[in-house]
């Protein structure tokens, strides 16, 4: 950026406007022009003073009737004056510290007025109008006058003079849309779109103008991920690794054969660490589709190739529950694992032991939660890593796993169905693998509404399922009882109701503040059957398998999202038999009805996303998980998806001409990517 022009250097930009420009994060020209507006405002034609409505900006046209006077309140000086027009109705229009205009306005003559209509008691009054000749107005009315974001001390009219200047003496880079995406899409050059959007003629414009920024914002995020993604996918294949005897001997022992989606995901697996350049996978899943298996075979093959590897879990208990699924199948098919478990709540003796195995080689399989990417763990061979439930991590967490070993093949896996937009561009960097297919068996959960008065009906319910031999879950919001919010406290909640309701059965209770060694007994009584009802908060929302749970009631469903909600729905299910999902709520408001009516009506996982995304907003994927990502300025995700496909295919086509952007007529648009992508690295 060393070409940068300060914004200074407009004219009539000093140092203390650009003081405050500084306040907005405008610096140079470049970001003043790069500053759109917020929105627009319209001078519309001008109303009959029968037609004011307070509240709102208006013009009114017509003749000074009343000679103005000026009063003085305090060190204010007030200007009232009446207006009158042709229909002979009159409005007072209200002057503040404006004493000059009593000379300028004379009685008798026409004016037009714009401004804030008030109401005052049973009359209306505009007060500070801006005043124009009839002539003026005609030029200012139908056009689009830009607002922009300001700060104390900034007006509106400082930054719209500015950015005129700058437009005209430092227009933007002529182009830097290749020639032959432009000669595809149709759309304005980029200075015009600029120009247009700052200062545009007409609605149409506008609306050209912004579909020329979306596609260019749109296309040049996707290069910048893209980017990512081509510096791995130069990375070599450090660690190659073949299938051996191991991972085949144990599909054959499994009780059940894979799916045709596991079976080509795995295909796509072992193609990947075989292939020159290391593996950069995603698979996405549905919960419930079967991930942990696939995630277990690749480091089989890891380990049977003589090299370590790592998976990371967003929770303890999951970490645990994977551990223990793991050296399960050590036991009983004898394959060549040697697993370790890290997890932060560990004594320090216990990590300094799994710290020792872990450096020295003796442990070929590391599970653990964030503790794996401490600073004191150091790996000897690591080759693979897998990230358990990506979305509950952010970009970097994974990127900091991935710097523990020398370039190793990188796996993640998320449950969270995310729109495919969405998914664009949050894993843009990485291949996609779909599980799309759930094990044989699996029925529908079925999902019902209810509210508190039937508790007692429900759990009659609950005590037949687990009179025949069924588990349930009940998971209910905080821990500390809060003082008569109505929430069920989950330690109030297992005592009063639910060991009320259920005296003979042996309930448990799981929540955060247990001590990792109570929740992983809790756990381990649930798992093995000790238990028939697991009370908890949604620490149990990600992850946790129990097939033998077959009703999950969620206590205060409209407290959650329905991408959570269906998360905790997907703790059942997960066997052959009949699933229950009861969404217990009172709250009786049109919208909570109809988003827990939606997710009663269906199981698919990206239904329940798209529907979250458009009533909640992107906010819950994004938020702040969007570490490490550009961020887009106008473009929208919800509303723009056609210009985002768009760009997308056509950043795909330009990669695959040019995929390092080296060519001369592609210097202009690596240097915006370029830009991009430092912004981008340098935020967090
Ligand atoms: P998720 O994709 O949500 O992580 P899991 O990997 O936990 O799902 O698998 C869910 C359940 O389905 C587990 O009990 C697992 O053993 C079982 N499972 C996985 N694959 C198959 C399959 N091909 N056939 C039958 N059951 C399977
Ligand atoms: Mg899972």
């Amino acid at each position: 950026m060393s070409d940068a022009i300060p914004v200074n250097r407009i004219k009539g930009v000093g140092e203390k406007t650009a003081a405050l420009f500084g306040r907005i994060n405008v610096f140079t020209v470049e970001d003043l022009i790069g500053h759109y507006p917020r929105d627009y405002e319209t001078y519309d034609a001008p109303v009959s003073i029968r037609e004011v409505s307070a509240g709102s900006v208006q013009a009114i046209y017509g003749q000074i009737t009343a000679i103005p006077n000026v009063k003085k309140v305090r060190n204010l000086s007030i200007l009232n004056a009446v207006l009158t027009d042709d229909n002979g109705d009159s409005i007072q229009l209200t002057f503040f510290n404006m004493p000059f205009l009593k000379k300028v306005l004379k009685p008798g003559g026409f004016y037009l007025f714009r401004g804030l209509v008030q109401q005052r008691g049973t009359h209306k009054i505009m007060e500070q109008p801006r005043m124009f000749t009839w002539e003026e107005y005609q030029k200012k009315s139908g056009r689009l006058l830009p607002r922009y974001a300001l700060t104390k001390g900034l007006t509106n009219q400082m930054v719209q003079k500015s950015v005129a200047q700058a437009l005209e003496y430092y227009p933007p880079e002529k182009e830097y849309l290749p020639q032959s995406v432009l000669q595809k899409i149709p759309m304005l050059s980029h200075r015009e779109a600029v120009n247009s959007l700052h200062f545009p003629e007409n609605r149409e414009e506008l609306l050209a103008a912004r579909n020329r920024i979306v596609f260019e914002e749109f296309f040049s995020f996707l290069l910048v991920l893209r980017k990512n993604k081509d510096l791995a996918a130069k990375t070599e294949n450090h660690f190659p690794m073949y299938e051996t005897a191991d991972t085949v001997r144990f599909l054959e022992q499994l009780p059940f054969p894979l799916t045709k989606a596991q079976k080509k995901v795995w295909g796509e697996l072992r193609e990947d660490m075989g292939s020159p350049y290391a593996m950069n996978r995603l698979i996405q899943g549905d919960v419930g589709s079967g991930k942990t298996i696939l995630a277990v075979l690749a480091l089989l093959m890891c380990a049977a190739n003589g090299y370590q590897g790592a998976m990371m879990a967003p929770t303890e208990v999951l970490a645990v529950q994977h551990f223990e699924t793991i050296s399960g199948y050590v036991e009983k098919y004898g394959i060549a694992f040697r697993p370790v478990l890290l997890t932060g709540s560990m004594t320090a003796k216990e990590k300094r032991e799994a710290y020792a195995k872990i450096a020295s080689g003796e442990a070929n399989l590391i599970i653990g939660t964030h503790a794996l990417i401490q600073e004191k763990v150091e790996y000897s061979s690591l080759a693979l890593v897998v990230t358990d439930e990506q979305h509950r991590f952010g970009v970097r967490q994974r990127e900091t796993l991935a710097a523990k070993g020398k370039e190793p093949h990188v796996l993640v896996m998320s449950a969270t169905p995310i729109p495919r937009t969405l998914g664009l561009l949050m894993y843009g960097d990485l291949d996609i693998s779909i599980l799309d297919e759930l094990p044989p068996g699996r029925k529908p959960v079925k999902t019902r509404c209810i509210t508190g008065k039937k508790r007692a009906d429900l759990y009659g319910f609950l005590d037949r399922e687990i009179d025949s031999g069924r588990q349930v879950y009940i998971v209910c919001p905080a821990i500390e009882d809060a003082g008569g919010s109505g929430l069920n406290a989950v330690k109030s909640y297992y005592e009063d109701i639910a060991k009320a309701y259920l005296p003979d059965r042996r309930v448990g209770l799981m929540h955060g503040k247990l001590k990792p060694k109570e929740k992983a007994e809790v756990m381990d009584d649930f798992k093995s059957g000790r238990l028939d009802a697991l009370v908890s908060t949604t620490v149990i929302e990600v992850g946790v398998d129990v097939p033998n749970a077959t009703v999950m009631v969620i206590e205060n469903a409209e407290r959650y999202g329905l991408s959570a909600l269906h998360q905790l729905r997907g703790r059942v299910g997960r066997g052959a038999a009949e699933s229950w999902c009861f969404l217990v709520s009172d709250n009786a408001s049109e919208s909570v009805q109809k988003r827990l009516k939606f997710l009663c009506s269906t199981s698919d996982g990206f239904a329940v996303a798209q529907y979250d995304l458009e009533t909640r907003g992107p906010g819950d994927f994004f938020g702040s998980r969007q570490h490490g990502l550009p961020t887009l300025q106008i473009a929208d995700l919800m509303n723009d998806t056609r210009t985002l496909h768009a760009a997308q295919s056509e950043a795909v086509a330009l990669l695959a001409e040019d995929p390092l952007l080296e060519r001369p007529e592609h210097a202009l648009l690596a240097r915006q990517v370029e830009q991009m992508f430092d912004k981008a690295g340098t935020m967090n």
